[in-house]
């Protein structure tokens, strides 16, 4: 502070703090004027105009004695010092303070671009009316609407009044919760970019006085995260190809469903589908035809299930939880459907499928009160379906169960019998009509560690349903290959095939390099195959037993008479020989049916230059039936029943088994 002149402008006194600030002393204060503490461009500044300091606050340039040059702000009142008109002025050092702006502005100008060219989409709102203050560039191009349309408006200004409400009432929520940070997810409408789904966190900017003055809203475009969110969800309980609820997602399904039959006393019924035949659809056309096929089945079973739930489990297998109507009349209706659904054949590309279903049903609870029980019975209704022939609808009855358990310990026997070569091969002679031996057919046999000799009639179907008959079936032909080839006598050898055996591997392959691997005559061979070897993809199977012919191998058709359409697979191709079923051999001479059967089976034969051969022949009554009717061969107990090889060395002669031995050890 300091008084000066108001004419000579000359320091009449100063404080000690502007002695400090000027560094000036005293003395020397009181020998300048106010003019002299300007820097010198300045220097004369206003004197003209008389003002010299004029007004209150205005800022001047002055310079200290050091030379730094300051600005104050200059503050007077006008009073009498001793005697004459001077000034008191207080001077403020605004240097400090206004370098602080300056910062203070740079500071704001850097924050501004940064919130403005940020990519997150950022609104400021004010806290009250929650009025548009600022939207950055983002937030300006998510919305397509430019800063000056919202500037100003209040939400109700640019939505539908719908979603206004729902915004001001997330933003009062935010503004309650205080500093706390909610985020709120909604969909809103954009010109731009349509539908988006959009995440808001609104956080409150507090004034001096801990009053909530804006409204931040940081917004996040959740539109595509949320999509393979979905996606992802989706994948975890569908199935890929079709689309269908997967096995996670039905297990889900059945907790509910018997969740609430138990609260509300209610019944459901579960059903488990599986397609008949379609693996020989993969096998035959590959795996895109198969999916093709099974989207297709898919298709038709979900539009034939209405609103009973559909899942895939995998693989031909499906499975319905049937909560709506009346049990089990609902699910027998159900079941028809879905029958009548894959009635029509599937077309696809060139090739035509008739695929059937086989259905097994389940009721609650009568059938079973947990999930496991419920699938278990109707998984046993299936198999029982599936044995009736196919193309039926099964439900579930109490013995099913004890069955389906047998069958699955038998199953798990068998891959450890296999594994400790617990097998063994009978063979049963097989002649002319005449009585000249023409060989023999090999019968397998599993010596089981305490149930004894196993007849093949009680595994050879489960063997097959578990495909354990491929290891079982080389190691069968492999034996049979490596028996006939150690005879003396040059006799044939027929071995019984699986129609699982033409629908893997190479079948063809296998038997040449098993031929060759015994030394054994491919004349000597005969398979013997059934017609189910025919069933489903005949093209494939009749291309493998073409090929088996090329090798020189004989094929003879098996249990001619208990199939379906016997007369049109003959047609296809030139067996080299017809098997006559025992059970219509066992009524020969008693009853006129089997009697005509068999007379006509053997004119078939002749008439298509096809051997025939009688099996199962017991009695001489019914040999002596056979010749008269010209049949070619036989086979049966008459003859000789299926026994070790051993029992027959006289037949093969004395098999060179030392000398075989010593040939495989070295
Ligand atoms: P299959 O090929 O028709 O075999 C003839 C069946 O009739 C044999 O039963 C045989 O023991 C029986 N049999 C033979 N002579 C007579 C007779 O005079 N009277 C009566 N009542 N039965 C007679 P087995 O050995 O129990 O075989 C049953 C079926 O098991 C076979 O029928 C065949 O389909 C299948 N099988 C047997 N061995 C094999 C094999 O190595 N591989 C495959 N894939 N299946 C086999
Ligand atoms: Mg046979
Ligand atoms: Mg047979």
């Amino acid at each position: 502070m300091w008084v000066h002149d108001l004419e000579t402008l000359q320091f009449l006194d100063v404080n000690e703090a502007a002695v400090e600030h000027y560094g000036h002393s005293r003395e020397q204060f009181l020998a300048m004027s106010i003019l002299d503490v300007r820097p010198p461009p300045e220097r004369g500044e206003g004197c003209e105009t008389g003002a010299v300091i004029s007004g209150s606050g205005r800022t001047w340039r002055h310079r200290k004695r050091s030379g730094e040059v300051i600005e104050v702000a200059l503050y007077s009142q006008t009073l009498p010092y001793e005697g004459r008109p001077a000034s008191l002025v207080a001077a403020v050092d605004m240097t400090v303070r206004k370098r602080a702006e300056e910062e203070l502005s740079r500071t704001r100008l850097f924050l501004d671009t940064v919130i403005e060219y940020v990519p997150a989409v950022i609104v400021v709102k004010d806290a009250r009316e929650f009025r548009y203050l600022l939207i950055n560039r983002a937030a300006e191009e998510f919305y397509g609407i430019s800063r000056d349309e919202v500037i100003g408006k209040t939400v109700y200004d640019i939505y539908p009044k719908e979603t206004a409400d729902r915004i001001t009432s997330n933003h009062r929520q935010s503004l309650a919760e205080g500093q706390s940070r909610i985020s709120y997810e909604h969909e809103v409408q954009t010109p731009r970019n349509g539908l988006r789904l959009i995440t808001a966190r609104s956080l409150p900017i507090i004034d001096a006085y801990g009053e909530p003055q804006y409204l931040l809203t940081v917004v996040e475009d959740v539109t595509e995260r949320r999509r393979a969110e979905q996606r992802i969800a989706h994948l975890a309980h569908h199935d890929a190809l079709t689309d269908l609820p997967n096995r996670a997602a039905f297990a889900e399904r059945l907790a509910e469903a018997l969740d609430r039959a138990s609260l509300r006393g209610e019944s459901f019924a579960v059903l488990c589908v599986d397609l008949d035949h379609f693996k020989e659809v993969n096998d035959s056309c590959g795996h895109a035809v198969g999916d093709a096929v099974l989207r297709e089945i898919a298709r038709r079973l979900r539009a034939a299930a209405g609103d009973a739930f559909l899942a895939r489990l995998g693989g031909d297998e499906f499975a319905l939880i049937a909560t709506n109507g009346a049990q089990p009349a609902g699910a027998a209706a159900l079941g028809d459907r879905l029958l009548a659904a894959l009635v029509e054949e599937i077309e696809f590309e060139y090739h035509r499928f008739s695929i059937g279903l086989s259905i097994g049903v389940a009721v609650y609870p009568l059938d079973g009160t947990n999930a496991t029980a419920l699938v278990g019975n109707a998984d046993a209704a299936l198999y029982r379906a599936k044995a009736a022939g196919r193309g039926v609808v099964r439900f579930f009855e109490p013995d099913m169960d004890m069955q389906l358990r047998e069958r699955r310990a038998l199953q798990d026997d068998l891959r450890a019998a296999i594994g400790r070569g617990e097998f063994v091969l009978h063979y049963q002679p097989q002649a002319r009509i005449d009585g000249r031996m023409i060989g023999f057919e090999t019968l397998v046999r599993w010596r089981h560690p305490s149930r004894g000799l196993v007849s093949p009639a009680s595994f050879i179907q489960v063997a097959e349903e578990s495909g354990l008959i491929l290891p079982l079936g080389e190691w069968i032909l492999r034996e049979a290959c490596r028996e006939a080839a150690s005879w003396e006598t040059p006799l044939n050898i027929a071995v019984n095939l699986s129609p699982v055996q033409f629908r893997h591997g190479d079948l063809p392959g296998l038997v040449h390099s098993l031929l060759i691997e015994a030394g054994l005559a491919p004349s000597r061979l005969e398979v013997e195959i059934t017609e189910g070897v025919l069933i489903g993809d005949t093209a494939r199977a009749l291309s493998i037993l073409r090929r088996l012919k090329a090798l020189g191998v004989r094929i003879a058709m098996d249990d001619f008479g208990t199939g379906y359409s016997s007369l049109s697979y003959l047609q296809l191709f030139p067996f080299d020989k017809i098997k006559i079923d025992k059970r219509f051999v066992a009524d020969v001479g008693q009853s006129e049916q089997s009697n005509a059967i068999v007379r006509a089976v053997i004119g078939l034969g002749h008439g298509l230059d096809m051997p025939v051969m009688a099996e199962g022949v017991e009695t001489a009554d019914q040999l002596a039936f056979l010749e008269g009717e010209a049949c070619d061969e036989f086979q049966g107990y008459l003859l000789g029943p299926p026994r070790p090889i051993a029992e027959y060395a006289e037949l093969v002669g004395e098999p060179p088994r030392v000398k075989a031995s010593v040939a495989r050890a070295g």
